[in-house]
């Protein structure tokens, strides 16, 4: 008899879902959520956007998103400097759903896309899933272990010719931002390739940071991608958009969904935008967290790298599947990305930022690589048996 694994396409079979724990347990800093809840004014105008919409709903939403596209293109060239118009502009549920429209216009079956490892977990994922080839490009070639140069992103591009390259800046899960010269490098370098910069934690870069939003101009095969999931503290709302040229987002028509984004999705989109600053208004506590969380850390003998999002590459750690696992028995959830050594953590409020430094400074003392009891070789099993959930841990 033919069960469903034999009808699944092949090269699905034996594939993991995305997707980290959501477990119940006091302090979540495994998602990059921003921890804190909208300011009571602007949940006052989403819940009227919603009622102003409701009677509507009998009818399909604007499937353009046009006012949308236009608060999204204010709010981006406000926040760069830079002048974006609304044709420029594309959105989707989550920018993950922005990439997967990249992908399904401009890669596919025969095509290739590169990205450079460690980063975004989602981005092979999308192009596989959509029958693109992946490549998984190297990081660390210049000195620093994540670090990504423009000669050696280069040298990828040309040994690989992708027709999609995806860039991620700051990178998740590194933390640390892309210096423009790379991107610059890497569009000059790939002539036939669209190039994505995946800018979802922006917002939360250090200062003088520039965004590839600066070099749109002239360049109609670059994409910026961002989020409202992060900086926006609006996850829930699902809204991820980006900023390209004009014929780039209108191609982009040919494979959305019609009627993509919902009525009620636009309007409480719209609302968060009208309350951007206050919205936003999290983004220097979280930053101060994170620089908190760097510098403790350091001090407890770990390696953060450093970060230009809201939450914190570390590394030093003898066993990372057994910290985490110490760690979550501390209430304290943070996230394994299969980094050998290193866990992620979000910035959340300073009581979290407290709980979890609290967990740390107890568990340190054994859990520091150079000071591992001897008997543990680096490849030994966790002595803690993994929970269950550790399999959809991994693939982040
Ligand atoms: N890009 C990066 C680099 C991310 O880390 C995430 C979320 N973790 C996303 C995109 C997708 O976020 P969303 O779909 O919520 O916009």
């Amino acid at each position: 008899m033919t069960g469903i694994h034999d009808l699944l396409r092949e090269d699905l079979r034996g594939s993991t879902p995305y997707g980290a724990p959501q477990l119940d347990v006091p302090v979540r800093l495994n998602t990059n959520e921003n921890s804190y809840p909208l300011p009571p004014d602007v949940v006052a105008e989403i819940t009227r956007a919603v009622g102003t919409v409701a009677a509507g709903l009998n009818r399909y939403p604007d499937r353009e998103f046009t006012e949308l596209r236009g608060a999204l293109a204010a709010y981006l060239g406000q926040s760069s400097g830079v002048p974006v118009v609304t044709e420029q502009v594309w959105a989707g549920n989550g920018s993950n759903e922005v990439l997967q429209h990249v992908v399904q216009a401009f890669g596919g079956p025969g095509r290739t896309a590169l990205g450079f490892t460690p980063a975004y977990s989602m981005h092979p994922i999308i192009a596989t899933t959509l029958g693109t080839r992946w490549v998984d490009g190297l990081r660390g070639q210049g000195g620093q272990p994540f670090d990504l140069t423009a000669a050696s992103a280069v040298a990828q591009v040309q040994a690989h010719d992708p027709n999609l390259v995806f860039l991620c800046s700051p990178n998740n899960p590194t933390g640390t931002a892309l210096g423009l010269d790379v991107v610059e490098a890497v569009y000059a370098a790939a002539p036939r390739a669209v190039v994505v910069v995946d800018e979802a934690y922006a917002e939360f870069a250090r200062p003088g940071t520039p965004s590839a939003l600066t070099l749109l101009e002239a360049r109609d095969r670059l994409v910026v991608t961002r989020t409202m999931s992060k900086a926006f503290a609006f996850a829930g709302g699902r809204l991820g958009y980006l900023a390209a040229d004009p014929e780039f987002t209108e191609a982009l028509r040919l494979v959305r969904l019609p009627y993509h984004l919902s009525a009620p999705t636009q309007a409480i989109a719209l609302a968060a935008l009208r309350h951007a600053e206050a919205m936003l208004g999290s983004v220097e506590a979280i930053k101060a967290q994170r620089d908190r969380i760097v510098d403790t850390l350091t001090s407890l003998g770990l390696e953060p790298v450093p970060s230009d999002a809201n939450f914190v590459l570390f590394g030093g750690l003898a066993d990372a599947a057994q910290t985490w696992h110490e760690l979550l028995d501390r209430g304290v959830l943070v996230r394994d990305v299969g980094i050998p050594h290193y866990l992620r953590v979000t910035a959340g409020t300073p009581a979290e930022t407290d709980a979890f430094l609290a967990a740390m400074a107890q568990v340190a003392p054994t859990s520091l690589r150079s000071t591992a009891p001897q008997s543990v070789p680096q490849s030994a099993p966790p002595s803690v048996p993994p929970l269950p959930l550790l399999a959809e841990e991994r693939p982040a």
